[in-house]
């Protein structure tokens, strides 16, 4: 029996990454009906496992007896102690840039250049960095399960590759010589923290 999951996110990155697992997978992977209607939550939590969750359990309530999923995801930089963490879509706007998201949604492209100031300067060994995903599955207002995935890399100091979204472009992965835009969709998805926290999800859901 093929598994159908509601997957709450208004980004497109996100759920291109997911609906990619769809394609091996007995599962079906669609966008929450009318989600751009729903006024979205504060993601107030201090950490991806409390936004995730607040997001699962509010959107679950749109679509009952569903099983609704949320990601909340983002960049850990070494040098910046973690930072943009939890504030990763919202790092231009938080450093005063531009207001998120910017009229021409051009935040990745902000996103980016905050980071690369931030960085400036600083050799390849002090770019570590990680991302890091935490899915949380609702039901009913009610979470049934929870996983995590994380992804090590380094940043750039310019950008490379044209597929994947938001850092990608900066997030270099050393064992393969490539970026995560770089990447062929499946392939990310193998190997990212998106992907590796689906991987761990899934059978929780089966
Ligand atoms: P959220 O919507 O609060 O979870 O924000 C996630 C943000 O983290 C995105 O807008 C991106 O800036 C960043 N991010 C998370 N996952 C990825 C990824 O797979 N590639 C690139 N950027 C990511």
């Amino acid at each position: 029996m093929t598994l159908r999951l509601l997957i709450a996110t208004t980004n497109p990155g996100k759920l291109a990454d997911l609906q990619s697992a769809a394609e091996e997978l007995p599962v079906c992977i669609e966008p929450l009906p009318a989600l751009r209607t729903i006024p979205a939550p504060e993601e107030d939590g201090e950490t991806f496992e409390e936004n995730a969750v607040l997001k699962a359990i509010y959107y679950s309530r749109f679509a009952p007896a569903e099983i609704v999923l949320a990601d909340d995801s983002g960049l850990e930089v070494d040098a910046l102690d973690g930072a943009p963490g939890v504030r990763s879509a919202r790092f231009a706007a938080d450093s005063g840039l531009v207001d998120s998201p910017d009229a021409n949604d051009n935040t990745d492209v902000w996103n980016n250049m905050v980071l690369l100031q931030k960085l400036s300067g600083l050799a390849a060994e002090q770019r570590t960095a990680r991302y890091r995903c935490v899915l949380a599955a609702a039901r009913n207002g009610e979470v049934i399960a929870t996983a995590s995935g994380s992804v090590e890399g380094l940043i750039l100091e310019a950008p490379h590759g044209t597929g994947g979204f938001g850092y990608d472009p900066l997030f270099y992965l050393p064992e393969l010589d490539q970026t995560m835009a770089d990447l062929d969709p499946a392939v990310k998805f193998s190997l990212s923290h998106r992907g590796r926290a689906f991987d761990e999800l899934l059978p929780l859901l089966l």
